[in-house]
C-alpha cells in the first residue's frame, strides 16, 4: 500500500490557504486577512503582515494580524525603506533575531511594532518581480530556520496570485506595479529592417497558465515532474542528435551545455523542495523560475544574465512537458495587426507565421539574428532589435509602434504620438498606392535614359515580389538564405528543386544567382565555423567555397541542373584576388562538363560575374574586365572595407558612406572602366534602394540597380522625375566640394529640380 504522508509544515499551511482561496463569496481583502492570521498561528508568531507594492513604488500594509488595525492601508514604505523595503529592494528573504538592532530598522509608531524583537520576511514574487512582502514577527528574540523561510516563500507564491487578480489594486494600478508603467515608453534598439508599423503586442512564446498551485499529493507531483524531466531530456537529446549531421563545433557544444543545465541538480532539487512544501509540479517550477529571475535580474554580468535566460527557457520547456499538449499555437490567435515580440527567433520560426497577420517584429536580441533580418526584409516586415528587457515592459495586446527606420519602438504611445504615426503610416500607404500604379511603366528618366530596376531576393516568396513590383529581374539572389532556413546542408536535389522553382516562377525574367555567402554575420546554425575576431573580414563567402570545394560543386551542380536549356547567371561573392575568380570559374566548368557528360541539355546562355565588394579588386580591373561577363557592386561590403567601418555597427553606420566624394569617386572609377570595356555593371547594396543615393548612382553612370522589393516603387518614381544630364553637370561642380559628405547638396538638387525622393 502506498504510504500516505501526514500533512506537515507548509503542506498543512498550503492546504488551508487553498481552502481560503477556494471559498466563495469572500473578497480578496478578506482572504488576505484570513491568510495572515493562519500564518501567524502556524509560526506561533505575534505578527504576520502582508505589504503590497502599489503604484509609485510604495509598499502598503494591506493585511496584518498583531499590528494596530489603523496601520492597515495607512502604513507605507518606499522600496528600500526599513527592513520590509529592503526585502523588496533586494528581492531576497531576511531573517533577524534582533530586528531592531539592524541598521535598516525603521520605526513606525502607528503600527505598535516596537515590542517585536525578531522578524522574518520574504519577497512576494511574480514573473521574477517583487509585488509585495510577507513578514512574520515574534516578540521574543528567536531565529528562523531555513525550512521556515522556505515555507514562507512557498506561501508567498500563493499570495502573489491573489495580488495579481485585479480586485485588490485594480487593473491599471496592477499594470503600474509589474515593472512596466502605464506611461508611454520609447525604447532605442537597432534597426534590423526599416519601415513603420502600428499594432497590438503578441508574444511569440506564450505564458503557460497556472491552473492549480497547491497539491494534496507531493509524491504524485514528484512523479509528474520526473516524467516531464525525462521527456525534456529526451527532447534535448534529440536536438543534439539532429545536430550530428553538422560537423560538430559550437552548435552542438551549446546544446550539450544546455543539456547540462537541464540536469543541474541544484535547480531540480529546488523544484523538488517546493513540491515537498505543497506546490503542484508546475507551481514549483514557476516558483524556482521566479526566484532565479529575481536573483539574476539585477546582474550586470552578461554571462550570468544569459544563464538566466537558459534557466528561464528550460523552465518554459519543462512547463510545456508538464502541462502536456497546451494550446500554444499562437498562429491561431493572431490579429491582422500583430506586432510579434520575441527574445530571439530563427528565420524558420518567422516564416512559420502567416505573413498577412504580422505587421512588425520586436526582438530583445539582435546581432546574432541578422539572418532573420534578411528574411524579414524579404517579407517586408519592420524589425527593431537589441531591445534588452523590452518584453518585461509590454503586456499582451498593448499598442506598439515600430519605427524601424530609426530603430525605435513606442510602447503605449500617447494619443499625440499615435496620431502622428498613424498619419505617417497613412501617407506612406498612399505613396505605396502611387508606386503600385507605376508597376507597368518603365523606369525611364526625363531625358530618356532607361534604368533597369531589379530586386534582391533569397526566398521563394520573393518571386511574388518580383512579379508584383514589375521589377526587371532579380539582380541578386542570396542563395545562403535557403541554407540558413534549414537544419542541415540542403543536398543537391533539394537545391535543384528550389532553384528550378525560382526559375520557373520568374516568368523568364533575368535572375543572378550569387553563390553561397556564409560566414561574417551569416552563420549556418548546423555548420558553425570557429570564432573569429573579425568575421566579416574572415573566412567567408568565396574563401569558404574554394577551401571546401565540395560545397561549391554541389551548389553549382544544382544550378546547372535547374537551368538546363535556359539562361544561367552566376556570380561569386567577396572576390579579393582575380585568381579566386579563375578558380571558381574552373569549378563551374567542371560542373558544366559533368552535366554534358551525363547527357543533360546544355545551357542556353551562361554569364559568369563577380561581386565587387573588396576595394583591392578595383585595382585588378584589367584582368577582371577581361574575364568577367558582368560586375555587380556589393556596396554594403565595399564601403565597410573602403572606410574601415563595420556595416553592422549602428554607431558608425552613417558616419562615412557612398554620398561622400570619396565614395562617389571610387564608384565613378569602376563605372568608367566598365564602360570602356562594355562590361555590364550593376549595384546591389542597400544604397541602390534609397532614392537619393540611387539618384547619385544614376548620376555617375549606373544604369542597373538591384534593391529590396519595397524600394522599387520609390526608386522608379525618383528615376522618372530625374534629368540625368542636369545631375551629371551638378555632380561635376561638386568635385572640389570641401565637405566629405555631399548628401545635403544632392538633397538640394533634388528639391530644386522636383525630383521625387
Ligand atoms: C553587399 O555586400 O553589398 C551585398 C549585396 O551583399 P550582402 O549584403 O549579402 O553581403
Ligand atoms: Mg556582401
Amino acid at each position: 500500500m502506498p504510504r500516505i504522508k501526514p500533512l506537515t509544515g507548509s503542506r498543512l499551511l498550503l492546504a488551508r490557504l487553498r481552502d481560503i482561496m477556494a471559498s466563495n463569496d469572500v473578497t480578496q481583502q478578506a482572504r488576505l486577512d484570513k491568510i495572515v492570521s493562519i500564518i501567524a498561528n502556524d509560526f506561533v508568531a505575534e505578527v504576520c503582515s502582508i505589504y503590497v507594492l502599489r503604484a509609485g513604488e510604495v509598499l502598503e500594509l494591506f493585511a496584518a494580524t498583531g499590528l494596530a488595525p489603523e496601520a492597515i492601508h495607512s502604513t507605507r514604505l518606499a522600496i528600500g525603506e526599513g527592513l520590509i523595503g529592503r526585502i523588496a529592494s533586494k528581492s531576497r528573504p531576511l531573517a533577524l533575531s534582533d530586528a531592531q538592532g539592524h541598521p535598516y530598522f525603521s520605526y513606525r509608531p502607528e503600527t505598535g511594532e516596537e515590542i517585536f524583537q525578531s522578524l522574518v520576511g520574504v519577497p512576494i514574487l511574480r514573473g521574477g518581480r517583487v509585488t509585495g512582502v510577507l513578514a512574520v514577527q515574534n516578540q521574543t528574540s528567536r531565529s528562523y530556520t531555513e525550512e521556515e523561510i522556505e515555507i514562507l516563500e512557498t506561501t508567498a507564491m500563493v499570495i502573489a496570485e491573489l495580488i495579481a487578480s485585479d480586485e485588490l489594486l485594480g487593473k491599471d494600478e496592477l499594470r503600474a506595479t509589474d515593472g512596466s508603467t502605464l506611461m508611454p515608453i520609447t525604447l532605442d534598439g537597432i534597426r534590423l529592417n526599416g519601415g513603420l508599423a502600428i499594432g497590438k503586442a503578441i508574444f511569440h512564446e506564450r505564458a503557460i497558465p497556472m491552473i492549480k498551485l497547491v497539491s494534496d499529493d507531493p509524491a504524485k507531483e514528484q512523479q509528474r515532474l520526473d516524467k516531464a524531466v525525462i521527456e525534456m531530456h529526451g527532447a534535448i537529446d534529440q536536438m543534439i542528435d539532429d545536430s550530428e549531421i553538422s560537423d560538430g563545433g559550437d552548435h552542438k557544444d551549446i546544446l550539450k551545455a544546455y543539456r547540462m543545465f537541464a540536469e543541474d541538480v541544484g535547480w531540480l532539487s529546488r523544484i523538488t523542495e517546493a513540491i515537498d512544501n505543497g506546490l503542484t509540479a508546475e507551481a514549483a517550477v514557476e516558483k524556482v523560475r521566479n526566484d532565479t529571475r529575481a536573483r539574476f535580474r539585477k546582474q550586470t554580468n552578461r554571462y550570468l544574465r544569459e544563464r538566466m535566460h537558459d534557466f528561464d527557457d528550460l523552465a518554459h520547456r519543462l512547463l510545456q512537458h508538464l502541462v502536456g499538449k497546451i494550446d500554444n499555437n499562437i498562429h491561431n490567435n493572431l490579429n491582422n495587426d500583430t506586432i510579434l515580440l520575441a527574445r530571439n527567433m530563427g528565420p524558420a520560426e518567422l516564416l512559420d507565421y502567416d505573413r498577412k497577420y504580422i505587421k512588425g517584429l520586436v526582438l530583445e536580441g539582435g546581432s546574432s539574428t541578422t539572418h532573420l533580418a534578411i528574411v524579414a526584409r524579404a517579407l517586408d516586415i519592420p524589425v527593431v532589435g537589441k531591445l534588452e528587457d523590452a518584453l518585461d515592459k509590454i503586456e499582451p495586446l498593448e499598442t506598439i509602434i515600430i519605427d524601424g527606420d530609426n530603430g525605435q519602438i513606442h510602447i503605449r504611445p500617447s494619443q499625440i504620438t499615435l496620431q502622428s504615426f498613424t498619419n505617417a503610416l497613412k501617407s506612406k500607404n498612399e505613396q505605396l498606392a502611387i508606386f503600385a500604379s507605376l508597376r507597368d511603366i518603365p523606369a525611364i528618366t526625363e531625358d530618356n535614359i532607361m534604368i533597369s530596376l531589379n530586386i534582391n531576393a533569397g526566398l521563394l516568396t520573393d518571386i511574388d515580389n518580383l512579379l508584383e513590383t514589375g521589377a526587371d529581374g532579380i539582380g541578386l539572389f542570396r542563395t545562403e538564405i535557403p541554407f540558413m532556413d534549414n537544419n542541415q546542408f540542403p543536398n543537391v536535389d533539394r537545391q535543384t528543386d528550389l532553384y528550378r522553382q525560382i526559375i520557373q516562377h520568374s516568368e523568364g525574367k533575368e535572375i543572378i544567382f550569387r553563390t553561397l555567402d556564409i560566414g561574417g554575420d551569416k552563420n549556418l546554425p548546423y555548420w558553425n565555423t570557429y570564432k573569429e575576431e573579425n568575421p566579416s573580414m574572415g573566412w567567408r563567402a568565396i574563401r569558404i567555397s574554394l577551401d571546401k570545394p565540395v560545397i561549391l560543386r554541389h551548389q553549382l551542380r544544382a544550378l546547372v541542373r535547374a537551368t538546363e536549356g535556359q539562361n544561367l547567371n552566376v556570380m561569386f561573392p567577396m572576390i579579393t584576388e582575380i585568381t579566386e575568380f579563375y578558380a571558381a570559374k574552373n569549378i563551374l566548368q567542371l560542373e558544366i562538363d559533368r552535366a554534358e557528360a551525363k547527357g543533360r541539355k546544355p545551357l542556353k546562355n551562361l554569364k559568369v560575374g563577380v561581386m565587387l565588394e573588396v576595394p583591392a579588386l578595383a585595382y585588378q580591373m584589367t584582368a577582371l574586365l577581361e574575364h568577367s561577363d558582368f560586375i555587380s557592386v556589393g556596396s554594403n561590403d565595399l564601403f565597410q572595407f573602403l572606410f574601415a567601418s563595420d556595416r553592422s555597427n549602428p554607431r558608425i553606420a552613417d558616419r562615412y558612406g557612398p554620398l561622400s566624394m570619396t565614395g562617389i569617386n571610387f564608384l565613378t572609377h569602376i563605372v568608367k572602366q566598365c564602360k570602356l570595356s562594355d562590361t555590364p555593371l550593376s549595384i546591389c547594396g542597400e544604397i541602390a534602394g534609397r532614392p537619393l543615393d540611387a539618384m547619385a548612382l544614376i548620376g555617375i553612370g549606373f544604369r542597373n540597380l538591384s534593391m529590396q522589393a519595397s524600394s522599387i516603387g520609390p526608386v522608379k518614381a525618383m528615376t522618372r522625375s530625374l534629368s540625368v544630364n542636369k545631375l551629371e553637370q551638378y555632380l561635376m561642380s561638386l568635385q572640389d566640394h570641401p565637405s566629405h559628405n555631399v548628401r545635403e547638396k544632392l538633397r538640394e538638387f533634388a528639391i530644386d529640380h522636383n525630383v521625387i525622393f
